[in-house]
């Protein structure tokens, strides 16, 4: 068995965190590759190292002074480093950031060296070989992941090594410039170097116990989710959940390598298993509920729509000429409605309504605002009649007025559109009759 452990910043903040980095990792001895963040908060007020790094940047790249940020960055490290009482010094690293710095080698090399480093600080606390991730996750020129060589390349770099600590975030050109993958990329630097060793697990140690049905801050102390599938997660992710790095599950997902999410400040908790597919059944007939608040809508209508021959693509192409991306596009036999995010949507509403006129002249067309989508997601929901029916009796029983209404043909979730203002009352309504009336 092998096991592949990233931890995020939370899990490495401090001197501390990393002393129960180190016993998780000590209490398992599958656990033999270890991805690492940057140091990100201490507390509630702190500033992640990462952001610091990218604050120092923006300073060297207009030619000002930034020696007193970059050393309360080398400030942090230090702090860690004689915390664990290791004979480490990072001073010569640091130089050479500096120099970098001056040099202008752009803002994903200084972000990347918060990595860098605590990949350093991590290997030598738990003698383990230090893996820089600029060797073997590649970027193509036109700045995207390339996957496969990727994975050739770190099967081949981490064969016949025992142990290893990796820096997430971030990996290189073919030239070595470095290049890092958006906001919280350590996660799918995990999921890397799981797919590359086919480890039987890609543990994910971050600082909550895993998923829950439904988001804290509507739900008081929401349940937990045991098991999720790839796919439930997609849907929920893309509703805002936020745990996880989206990008994450593409890499073990070709290897049906299952996730684990947990908590480093309560490893007693066994967290979420998320799998390809489970026999297990969720405990509330759904998985879970995600959504967000913000969308507006642009209903049209044609008479005879759905016998013109490519009227769906005209519209859409309104909305792509303007460079606004679809959220959600539910339609009728003479109608049809695109959902959008309100802020991306509303300085270019007026070209977008000119457009689609232009192209596709409707017979009506109008903007409504202030929407939020819900999404109901569970793998159970097929298997169970009335499922649709027991959401839609909650919102009434609420009076909560449901403006649009959709059930992907997967049967996986039930998309509803409900006013911003109706958006709590409505989770809070589905979270009681499947969860609260179960328990
Ligand atoms: N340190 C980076 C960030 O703050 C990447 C990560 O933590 O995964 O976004």
């Amino acid at each position: 068995m092998s096991k592949v452990v990233k931890f995020g910043g939370s899990s490495l903040a401090d001197a501390k965190q990393f002393q129960k980095v180190a016993d998780i990792i000590k209490a398992d001895e599958e656990r033999h590759f270890v991805v690492v963040s940057a140091p990100g908060k201490r507390n509630d007020k702190d500033t992640k190292v990462t952001d610091m790094l990218y604050q120092t940047y923006a300073l060297a790249e207009e030619g000002k002074e930034f020696g007193k940020e970059l050393a309360a960055i080398e400030a942090r490290y230090n702090e860690i480093i004689k915390g664990l009482k290791l004979k480490l010094s990072l001073k010569e690293e640091f130089e050479t950031i500096a120099e970098n710095f001056k040099a202008k080698a752009g803002s994903d090399y200084a972000a990347s060296r918060g990595e860098y480093l605590n990949g350093i600080v991590m290997s030598n606390y738990l003698g383990f070989e230090f893996i820089d991730p600029a060797e073997v996750v590649l970027f193509d020129d036109d700045g995207s992941f390339d996957a496969e060589i990727t994975n050739r390349r770190v099967a081949k770099r981490l064969k016949g090594v025992a142990n290893a600590v990796i820096s997430g975030f971030y990996g290189a050109y073919e030239n070595g410039t470095i290049k890092t993958f958006s906001r919280g990329g350590s996660d799918i630097t995990g999921s890397i170097v799981a797919r590359a060793i086919h480890a039987d697990v890609y543990e994910n140690w971050t600082d909550v116990s895993g998923f829950l049905v439904a988001d804290p801050r509507i739900i008081d102390r929401p349940q937990p989710i045991e098991t999720i599938t790839y796919t439930e997660l997609r849907e929920l992710a893309y509703m805002g959940a936020s745990v996880l790095h989206e990008d994450a599950i593409f890499p073990v997902r070709k290897e049906g390598i299952p996730i684990n999410i947990r908590n480093t400040n309560r490893p007693q908790d066994s967290g979420t298993w998320i799998v390809e597919s489970t026999a297990k059944k969720s405990k509330y007939t759904i998985t879970g509920i995600a959504g967000k608040k913000g969308f507006c809508c642009v209903n049209i209508s044609k008479d005879m729509m759905n016998s013109e021959v490519g009227y769906v693509r005209r519209i859409l192409q309104a909305f792509e000429d303007q460079n606004i991306s679809i959220e959600h596009v539910p339609s009728g036999i003479d109608t049809m409605t695109v959902f959008v995010a309100q802020d991306e949507f509303i300085d270019k509403e007026q070209a977008v309504v000119s457009e689609i006129h232009r192209l596709a002249k409707p017979d009506l067309l109008e903007i409504e605002s202030d929407l939020a989508l819900i999404a109901v997601v569970g793998r159970g929901m097929k298997r169970q009649r009335g499922t649709a029916a027991r959401i839609f009796s909650a919102l009434a029983h609420v009076s909560v007025n449901c403006r649009m209404i959709d059930q992907g043909s997967s049967e996986l979730n039930i998309i509803i559109g409900v006013e911003n203002r109706d958006f709590e009352k409505a989770i809070k309504a589905i979270y009681d009759i499947f969860v609260v009336t179960q328990l």
